[in-house]
């Protein structure tokens, strides 16, 4: 998979994208993640990005040509050009996993006010949003739909560290998990998983999922009817 991802800061991207498994994922050749500085797609002396918006209002709006040039020079038919927005629809797993399974996602990061609306109109496939509150710029955000996408690319996370039952991939919470020792000042790992019992462990494993959802997040479990 490739991620072509535009914005006027490359740098914020260099730890998140340089350690652990998306480190590892791009060394192995699962994902190839290029980071582009939108000045570079300017074409005046001072390299400027953003102008007034019409009809006055504070801040700046990032200008629509050069995102317009960046865009069109790496898009390809099975690109999809995504733009980080507050107004868009909120990342979920399942838009992760639906992220994952396109070959090229191109991501835009507004800076200031935003973006001039044409880009929206024009160049858009899809808006996200990573939550309901204002960043000062797309990149974190960006770089949260990277991490969140890579890690579902086959082979990008062992199975020590499996994707399929954590927390939405199932539609539910994960539950409770426990490592060694067994107690640890005075709190004991329950009996059942040290059990040995799979079938046992597995039941349990399912109950907590189902209990911690019901008492965090209900609405996960809204139109079920074992609720
Ligand atoms: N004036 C815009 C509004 O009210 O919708 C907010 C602009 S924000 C200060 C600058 C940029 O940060 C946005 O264009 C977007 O790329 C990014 N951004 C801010 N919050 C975000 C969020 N919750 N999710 C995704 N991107 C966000």
């Amino acid at each position: 998979m490739e991620f072509d991802i535009l914005t006027l800061f490359p740098r914020i991207f260099a730890g998140p994208l340089d350690e652990s498994i998306l480190k590892r994922a791009r060394e192995a050749g699962l994902v190839q993640i290029r980071v582009h500085n939108l000045r570079d797609f300017t074409h005046d002396k001072h390299r400027v990005v953003d102008d007034k918006p019409y009809g006055g209002g504070p801040g700046m709006l990032m200008k629509p040509e050069p995102i317009f040039e960046a865009v069109e020079k790496m898009q390809r038919p099975d690109s999809c050009v995504v733009l980080m927005t507050p107004q868009g629809p909120p990342l979920t797993q399942a838009r992760a996993q639906a992220f994952a399974g396109k070959p090229h996602l191109i991501i835009i990061c507004g800076h200031y006010e935003g973006v001039d609306e044409r880009v929206r109109e024009a160049l858009v496939d899809e808006e996200v949003s990573i939550g309901d509150y204002v960043l000062t710029n797309g990149a974190l955000a960006a770089a949260v739909v990277v991490d969140a996408v890579t890690r579902l690319l086959p082979g990008a996370i062992g199975h020590e560290q499996s994707a399929v039952d954590d927390s939405f991939a199932t539609g539910l919470l994960e539950g409770p998990q426990y490592t060694r020792p067994p107690e640890f000042r005075g709190m004991k790992v329950p009996d059942v998983l040290l059990s040995g019992n799979h079938g046992e462990v597995a039941k349990w494993n399912k109950e907590q999922a189902r209990q911690r959802t019901r008492q965090r997040r209900p609405d996960l479990l809204e139109g079920e009817d074992k609720l």
